[in-house]
């Protein structure tokens, strides 16, 4: 079913929603290692690597820090009315933990902080703290569910951030736990810069606060430094250390956020911090939708079941409206580009099956699919397809035909989706009234020229395609040794 024209998208053919990716049911070969902190395993996909006993992909947390790391975006100005926006569409949006600047920062951080957990959200309130015992008091008074404290440990932020040494560090951090913990708050305790300090130091430290009861420990990719296989190899090491959970946050400076968050989890780190499109320092951290896009594909069913991800959009522009940003072109799932088909044979096997060329449904983020057909790459599925959304009836030859007079048009000059649909209407006309109306008004005379000389050319590669086709067919070869020619249009 197409809907009618009138609704049409802009820059294509839209079609209807599928369901593609995973299936239901358990997957057989799958078993994760039940734990405290993780105590429901398997979700199923096929694309989920069998018998990853380590992987949490299937059951992680996302800790949002739009109203944190996002603060410290370039653009970003959070008065309290957009801190309380951006909070409540999160909340809708399912995020488990929102994560607050530190109420020490300012006093108007405070107060943000205080009115942010009077609104009673879902999601639990978290704010990001200096390991230090002042700050753990101001933030325990805000009404916060959680802090997040954060310590520099590799030794460029030793030298030449706070100055202090591991074991200085280490008192601190068990000084602050115990008290947060006193006052029945959740405690996470994170290094800063994990991709650069010493692994004993960190193993030591992190061995130590767990030890002590913190609820989560965290690694920070701070200056986006880290690859894949160094944050599995990390997380993995530390996930034989320690028996809470692990959280972990990646800046995107080499573009490596995703994926760094993608095998964290495999590794067994259960949260991943992220912002709406990924703002934060420099070039920010892991984006929510990205993140979305990369966890639906590994499990379906739980993300569904977890984020009301048709919210996406909504979320993206809100935010992308507050700091005075453009969502890109090529945005995870809401760039404008996201779903639209192109290439002739591409957008043949879209209108037969989505699946062949789309691993993400549009359908499950509410988003529409659009199959581009006003250029030279089209075909004449795509075109028969608008042809239907028109109202226009052709046999198949003629749809082709019609194809080969829209191919040789983009030949001559950049088509619109109006010059498209006015050739087909035009074509369409002519043949039924036996006219040769000009299919598109107002072309000069040159276009005119170039227009007949293109497609007499396409006429001449088509004709000679299936002579080759028909020359193949009768040649005495064995038929798995053929060649075999096939008309795009
Ligand atoms: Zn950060």
């Amino acid at each position: 079913m197409c809907p009618p024209v009138e609704n049409a998208p802009v820059n294509g053919t839209q079609t209807n929603g599928h369901t593609n990716g995973t299936v239901n049911g358990s997957h057989p070969g799958f078993s994760g290692i039940s734990t405290p902190h993780n105590p429901h395993p398997h979700k199923s996909s096929p694309y989920h690597p069998v018998g990853d006993f380590l992987s949490n992909v299937s059951r992680f947390k996302i800790i949002e820090s739009t109203l944190r790391e996002g603060e410290q975006f370039a653009n970003a100005y959070f008065d309290l009315d957009a801190k309380i926006k951006i909070a409540k569409a999160l909340d809708e949006f399912g995020v488990d933990y929102i994560e607050l600047t530190s109420p020490a920062a300012s006093e108007q951080s405070r107060r943000d902080c205080e009115a942010i957990c009077k609104l009673g959200l879902k999601a639990k309130i978290l704010t990001h703290v200096r390991c230090h015992l002042e700050d753990a008091k101001i933030a325990v008074e805000t009404g916060v569910d959680g802090l997040d404290v954060v310590i520099g440990t590799s030794s460029y932020l030793r030298e030449h951030s706070h100055g202090k040494d591991m074991t200085y560090i280490k008192n601190t951090a068990l000084e602050v736990i115990e008290f947060v913990k006193s006052k029945g708050k959740e405690i996470r305790f994170s290094s800063e810069d994990s991709f650069r300090s010493d692994l004993v130091d960190l193993l030591s430290i992190y061995s130590a606060v767990d030890k002590v009861g913190v609820n989560r420990v965290g690694i920070a990719d701070t200056v986006g430094c880290a690859s894949p296989r160094q944050v599995y190899d990390l997380v993995r090491t530390l996930r034989g250390v320690v028996s809470c959970d692990i959280e972990t946050h990646f800046h995107n400076d080499s573009g490596c956020a995703i994926a760094n968050a993608y095998c964290a989890l495999e590794a067994g780190a259960t949260h991943v911090d992220t912002s709406v499109l990924g703002i934060g320092e420099r070039n920010g951290i892991t984006p929510l939708g990205g993140l979305m896009a990369r966890m639906i594909v590994a499990d379906r069913d739980y993300v569904l079941s977890k984020y009301n991800v048709k919210k996406l959009k909504e979320v993206e522009e809100l935010v992308a409206d507050l700091v005075e940003v453009n969502i890109p072109f090529n945005n995870y799932i809401t760039g404008f580009c996201a779903f639209t088909h192109k290439a002739g044979i591409h957008a043949k096997a879209i209108l037969n099956n989505p699946s062949t060329y789309e691993i993400i449904s549009p359908a499950d983020f509410g988003m529409s699919r659009y199959v581009h057909f006003a250029s030279r790459l089209t075909g004449w599925n795509a075109i028969k397809s608008r042809a239907d959304q028109l109202g226009l009836n052709m046999t198949d030859a003629q749809y082709k035909q019609c194809t080969a007079k829209v191919k040789a048009m983009a030949d001559v000059k950049k088509i619109t989706l109006d010059d498209t649909d006015d050739i087909i209407r035009r074509f369409h006309h002519n043949i039924n009234n036996e006219e040769e109306k000009p299919l598109l008004p107002n072309l000069t005379e040159e276009e005119h020229a170039k227009f007949l000389q293109a497609e007499q050319e396409l006429n001449g590669e088509k004709e000679k395609r299936q002579l080759d086709a028909t020359a193949d067919a009768e040649a005495a070869v064995p038929a798995a040794k053929k060649t075999k020619t096939v008309a795009v249009s």
